[in-house]
């Protein structure tokens, strides 16, 4: 039986090398493709030591498993069906029936619309709190509050929470912390460093970063992941082994990608700030943005999404129709640049009034910068927005 808790020093040397199958299975340098639904049995004294694609064992998702426990620095991590996948089965790990969920008040659309019109149908009750200003949580506290949930850098706007409060709220509180590291990737940032709980990801975006996988990652204690495992299991939420390959190999890249998504992403937000037809831009790399001062403090790099105002809806119009290098499309974080409207694509799923209590309008564009030159990339906004009436 191959092992698979081979483990170095660096996040770099890690992307490649962490939980390679030892010995090489046939001497195969990848971990090749087990596209096999089931396995003959052996010695398996638990439900889940039997192996099949459902129970997310296959050597495929054992070498993710260790090579993403290996860049997150957790004991553990299991890979999901899909982002959406490890955030409710995560949720629904460590919050019941009768329970309370924290949660900061403008994320990711789908979490959001979750959280907001389905939860309560299952017993349970969340509150949005502003996870910036920590002196506004307790009085959203209540005795059956069991979760805070947490993005580390929010979808569209933005916004980088006050974590290291967060950390010690949920402590002081017997909460469990539960954060969204989809846009930070942990070549920026390294939640259970400071002390969060459990990550999670969209493994779709960043860490695959070439637009072809739907994935999810959660990462956390042994006890912790092994809690989610027992729900994705019962849930069905498992990666398929042929995309688990493609996410092994697109995760070698990570640190290269976003390191240059990062310098891109800061180039453009700097252009566009000083735009006239940009009326603001939300980026944390910037010195005048309110989530700077933390995100310098926490983070490696600032990222490579943001997202910008014109004046007016139209002139948003225009720069969608009229930008020549970024697709038009919704996802993010891979290798070609992105932009959306997020009030007609991810957060969709909201009331109009919802939207607009978070600043989602249809003057805000959102950009996830790629590895194209940059720039070309800010000749190509420049030129849209010059053409914005
Ligand atoms: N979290 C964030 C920040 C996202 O942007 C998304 C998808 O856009 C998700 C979670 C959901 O991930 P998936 O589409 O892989 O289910």
């Amino acid at each position: 039986m191959a092992r698979y808790d081979h483990v170095h020093e660096s996040l770099e040397t890690n992307l490649l090398h962490a939980g390679r199958p030892q010995p090489a299975i046939e001497g195969a340098v990848i971990t090749p493709i087990f596209q096999s639904a089931n396995y003959l049995m052996g010695q398996e004294s638990e439900y889940g030591q039997v192996r099949y694609i459902r129970l997310n064992n296959s050597p495929n998702h054992q070498t993710l498993h260790a090579r993403l426990a290996a860049i997150e620095g957790t004991e553990a991590a299991l890979v999901t069906s899909s982002g959406m996948a490890a955030i409710t089965s995560s949720i629904l790990t460590f919050a019941h029936a009768g329970d309370h969920v924290l949660a900061h008040e403008s994320l990711y659309g789908g979490t959001q619309s979750w959280l907001q019109h389905d939860v309560p149908n299952l017993g349970l009750s969340y509150t949005p709190v502003d996870g910036r200003r920590a002196s506004t949580w307790e009085a959203a506290l209540r005795p059956e509050t069991k979760i805070f949930y947490l993005e580390a850098i929010t979808n569209p706007m933005l916004h980088v929470l006050d974590l290291e409060a967060a950390v010690r709220f949920a402590r002081q509180h017997g909460l469990v912390t539960l954060i969204d590291n989809t846009f930070a990737s942990p070549v920026n940032f390294r939640p259970a460093q400071i002390g969060i709980d459990i990550v999670l990801h969209s493994a779709t975006k960043y860490l695959n970063g070439h637009s072809d996988i739907v994935a999810g990652v959660v990462a956390g204690s042994q006890a912790h992941v092994d809690a989610v495992r027992n729900i994705v299991n019962h849930l069905g939420g498992a990666l398929d082994p042929h995309a688990c390959y493609l996410l092994e190999r697109g995760m070698k890249t990570l640190a290269l990608r976003v390191g240059r998504q990062n310098d891109n992403a800061l180039g453009l937000a700097k252009f566009l700030v000083s735009h006239p037809k940009v009326r603001a831009v939300q980026y944390p790399g910037l010195e005048t943005d309110p989530g700077y001062p933390t995100a310098r403090k926490l983070f490696r790099g600032f990222g490579g999404m943001l997202s910008f105002y014109t004046h007016t809806a139209a002139q948003a119009s225009h720069v969608l129709d009229n930008l020549r290098i970024p697709l038009h499309a919704a996802s993010l974080g891979a290798v070609e640049s992105l932009v959306v409207r997020p009030s007609r694509s991810s957060h969709l799923g909201l009331s109009p009034e919802e939207r607009a209590q978070q600043g989602i309008t249809d003057e805000l564009i959102r950009v996830s910068v790629g590895i194209e030159a940059l720039d070309e990339l800010i000749a190509d906004f420049d030129r849209a927005l010059q053409g914005a009436s």
